[in-house]
């Protein structure tokens, strides 16, 4: 038979192992989280990269995605060129009542349009304030943290490769035409004298150390 009063004295030693023990509820929002530098908060637009190839709003499993373009036509470059059509984007929008934050949008944007960000402070009281127009989505680019740096034996990306070979092709054809050039003076200048030197003037003479007796 239980002792009458043991179960307040069990309860009582809960309360009390609980209360010496440190607590791990963080001070929301006065201490903000640290959060893992993948985390999913929300979708930001580089617009500038988007094609409006509508892959992310066909792959979206949500059709969370909407987005509006028209087609421009782009004069030909040179005469006699072919002119081209290209997509202009009107908007681009993404319901965030309705997104799962599955990621399929950005892994699927061929042109790296999209990218997380970690902020997640955008409760909103009216469920219509939750779709982001392409204003909302492009200022929330500058929240997306910087990618971690390359491994120091990893292959170097494509695209800097490309950008490092362009350069050196750049210098190598400018530094080619500056010694082409110097040749070229230096050629013009005649037989007897040096190139640097003005030909109208006399050589320097060498002061003798006793004088000229
Ligand atoms: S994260 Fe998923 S659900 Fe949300 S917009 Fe992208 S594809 Fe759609
Ligand atoms: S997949 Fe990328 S490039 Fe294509 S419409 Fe979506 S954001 Fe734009």
């Amino acid at each position: 038979m239980p002792i009458p009063g043991s179960g307040l004295a069990k309860g009582l030693a809960v309360t009390l192992r609980t209360m010496t023990k440190r607590s791990h509820t963080a001070q929301y929002p006065e201490v903000q989280p640290e959060l893992p530098p993948r985390s999913r908060g929300v979708i930001g637009l580089f617009e500038e990269n988007c094609t409006v190839c509508m892959l992310c709003a066909r792959e979206c499993p949500d059709w969370c995605i909407y987005i509006d373009s028209h087609k421009e036509t782009v004069p030909a470059s040179t005469p006699g060129g072919r002119e081209r059509s290209r997509n202009v984007l009107d908007r681009f929008a993404i319901d965030f009542s309705l997104c799962m934050y599955c990621g399929i949008c950005i892994e699927v944007c061929p042109f790296d349009a999209l990218f997380w960000s970690p902020e997640f402070e955008y409760a909103e009281t009216d469920i219509h304030e939750l779709t982001h127009e392409r204003d909302k989505l492009r200022e929330w680019m500058w929240t997306v943290p910087a990618p971690p740096a390359l491994d120091p034996a990893a292959e170097e990306p494509k695209e800097i490769a490309a950008a490092r070979k362009a350069v050196e092709k750049a210098e190598a054809a400018a530094a080619a035409a500056a010694a082409a050039e110097a040749a070229a003076r230096a050629a013009d200048t005649g037989p007897g004298t040096e190139a640097g030197t003005d030909p109208g003037t006399e050589p320097p003479t060498t002061a003798t150390p006793e004088g000229d007796a």
